[in-house]
């Protein structure tokens, strides 16, 4: 199976492509969706979860306390890091599993840290979305109705797209949603060819 990775920096679009590919009928995998359902879900997860930051790291209707979460990775590189080492296993198995049930000439795996999990090794092409900073902030204080310094301190925290850029097949510039269509649709013959 053909596997196509989308990643980009917060408010980049990548979610707004993945939406277009969903619409033409191809399987999209949301890693941080499927990340965020596994920490709720996988008995394996929570255990090593409550080794490494107590019971209290789950709330009493047993899904994980995102505050808590939060305040501990925001702060933390290294325990950032644990976090994903936990996590990051999981997911990748759920993803194979996934591809198998998948009827498709290929799959898109969208994930936010695809270049820094090593995990776009694994994929076929790797897509780059980028739009520049301050729209990107002005779309994502209207979608999350958060503050310019809340999103500018999380973009600090990601790595720069020109670093991203020399791991990506290809930088798709979401400037302008209409424009990006038909490159959409060029890409799709392209990767349909290869499934
Ligand atoms: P995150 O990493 O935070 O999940 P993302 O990269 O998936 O973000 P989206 O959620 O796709 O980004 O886009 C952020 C917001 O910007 C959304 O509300 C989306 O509708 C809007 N948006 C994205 N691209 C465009 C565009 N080209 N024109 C207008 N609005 C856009």
């Amino acid at each position: 199976m053909y596997k196509v990775g989308i990643t980009g920096g917060i408010g980049s679009g990548k979610t707004t492509i993945c939406n277009f590919f969903k619409t033409i009928g191809i399987p999209v995998f949301s890693a941080d969706l499927e990340a965020k359902r596994i920490l709720n879900e996988s008995s394996q997860v929570r255990s090593q979860m409550i080794f490494h930051f107590g019971k209290d790291i789950y709330l009493s209707n047993h899904t994980i306390d995102r505050k808590k979460l939060a305040g501990i990775i925001f702060n933390s590189p290294s325990l950032l890091e644990k976090v994903n080492s936990i996590i990051h296993p999981e997911v990748r198995k759920f993803f194979f599993e996934w591809c198998n049930r998948q009827n498709s000439a290929y799959v898109v795996h969208e994930a936010a840290i695809l270049f820094e999990s090593g995990f776009y090794e694994m994929m076929d092409f790797n897509i780059l979305v980028t739009a520049p900073e301050e729209q990107r902030i002005e779309w994502v204080m209207k979608r999350d109705n958060s503050t310019a310094e809340q999103i500018k301190e999380r973009i600090s925290m990601q790595w720069p797209d020109e670093k991203k850029n020399q791991l990506a097949n290809m930088t798709i510039d979401n400037n302008n949603r209409e424009l990006i269509v038909p490159t959409l649709l060029e890409l799709d013959k392209k990767f349909r060819l290869h499934g």
